[in-house]
């Protein structure tokens, strides 16, 4: 038997889909964010689909952390959390992210999938009998824990109340049920109407697991989320964050109750077989968490940049989902198109975006996503925009009404 033979047929299939995925190799230089060296061009780029949403991966305060970090306590942990590594920042560092979000507890997570993926997975299916309520929009690492717990998972339509409350009422007031969803969507940046879902939990008895990913450090007055902004973390039993996207570095946390996160602690398999994170990057974290606790020039720079780059679409006509979240999505509706628009904004114009593609969002919605931040400079949104201007044309896409 060729087994690679049986590889190369599967992945054959994505090439002829055009879902097969292209890796752009970076190489990201301190201070020059949102500039990187671009391997596959060999020339400095633009990058604008970078999660690294604050530019918080390369800030003074954040490298020094680490670097004392790593000169005092060395490159690992040294064990999983159960046996020896259980680091004094991993304590501090979960101290203050449950602060962060007014819970008594939170747990670390050595990723933001593996938060969701594991505490999901363990809830649902130690609590006998559980059913998951889903959005249909969901992050393929809560999908994954949920399947994996075997739980009965019901699927509503994405940020539709009337739909929730509809697969609410089929079931029984006393069977445990959690309702999973996220704050800002990332595919279309739109936000979930949070208070209306917890209002909904309340009144038929279920658990509330929000996933503020592509929120924490970004909004609320200390970065705390949209519940933050909202006022409404008392309202969620789980508020789920990623310290890899706003806050720069990497790994993944849940914030909520003690018993919850002791059940979690003491129950899931994949937070206590694994070695936790270096103690570094959990002081960069920490660096990091508590510079956007207190420092809200980042947040105004991104909304700054966001809102200059959707006036500059306006001006060109490039149509774009609008919303409230700091996620532009500019669809171009063809998988083909998407990689060309964006093989051409490289290689003429030097603006890295990667093209979203299917099976990322759904065929026919192919887009770009923009996520410009505070680093982007007006000179960078001018160039962008004007490249985009230019491929339009010449690619013939269609251009707003209004
Ligand atoms: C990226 C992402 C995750 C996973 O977080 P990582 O820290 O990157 O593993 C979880 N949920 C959503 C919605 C995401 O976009």
């Amino acid at each position: 038997m060729n087994y690679d033979t049986l590889f190369q047929n599967a992945l054959d299939g994505l090439r002829a889909d055009g879902s097969y995925r292209y890796f752009a190799e970076l190489e990201r230089h301190v201070g020059r964010f949102p500039k990187a060296f671009h391997h596959g061009v060999g020339r400095d780029v633009t990058v604008w689909c970078s999660n690294d949403y604050l530019g918080m991966g390369q800030h003074p305060a954040v490298l020094e952390a680490i670097h004392k970090s790593l000169d005092e306590s060395g490159a690992g942990a040294g064990g999983t959390r159960n046996i020896s590594g259980t680091n004094h920042h991993h304590v501090l560092l979960e101290k203050e992210l449950a602060s962060l979000h007014g819970k008594e507890s939170a747990l670390l997570f050595n990723s933001g999938y593996l938060s969701n993926w594991v505490t999901l997975g363990t809830l649902a299916a130690r609590l006998k009998g559980c059913v998951v309520l889903s959005d249909e929009l969901n992050h393929a690492s809560m999908i994954e824990g949920i399947r994996h717990s075997r739980a009965e998972k019901r699927i509503f339509r994405h940020n539709d109340l009337e739909d929730l409350e509809a697969r609410l009422k089929e079931l029984p007031l006393d069977t445990p049920k959690i309702i999973a969803f996220e704050s800002v969507y990332s595919m279309n940046g739109d936000i979930a109407p949070i208070e209306e879902i917890c209002d909904l939990a309340d009144r038929y008895n279920a658990m509330t697991y929000l996933d503020e990913v592509h929120a924490v450090g970004m909004y609320g007055p200390q970065g705390g989320g949209v519940a933050q902004e909202r006022g409404l973390e008392h309202r969620l039993t789980v508020i789920e964050g990623t310290l890899g996207k706003a806050y720069g570095v990497v790994g993944g946390y849940i914030a909520a109750s003690a018993a919850l996160c002791d059940f979690v602690r003491s129950f899931g398999s994949g937070f206590i077989f694994s070695t936790s994170l270096p103690p570094m990057i959990a002081a960069g974290v920490l660096a990091s968490v508590r510079h956007l606790r207190h420092s809200d020039a980042e947040r105004k720079g991104q909304r700054e940049a966001v809102a200059l780059l959707r006036k500059k679409l306006d001006e060109v006509k490039i149509p774009y989902m609008p919303g409230q979240s700091h996620i532009t999505p500019v669809m171009v509706g063809d998988a083909t198109l998407c990689r060309e628009l964006t093989d051409s904004l490289l290689k003429r114009f030097g603006h890295y975006l990667q093209p979203i593609n299917y099976p990322t969002v759904p065929r026919g919605t192919e887009r770009l996503r923009l996520t410009p931040g505070p680093l982007h400079t007006e000179e960078e949104l001018t160039s962008l925009v004007s490249a985009l201007d230019t491929l339009w044309t010449e690619l013939k896409l269609p251009r707003s009404e209004a």
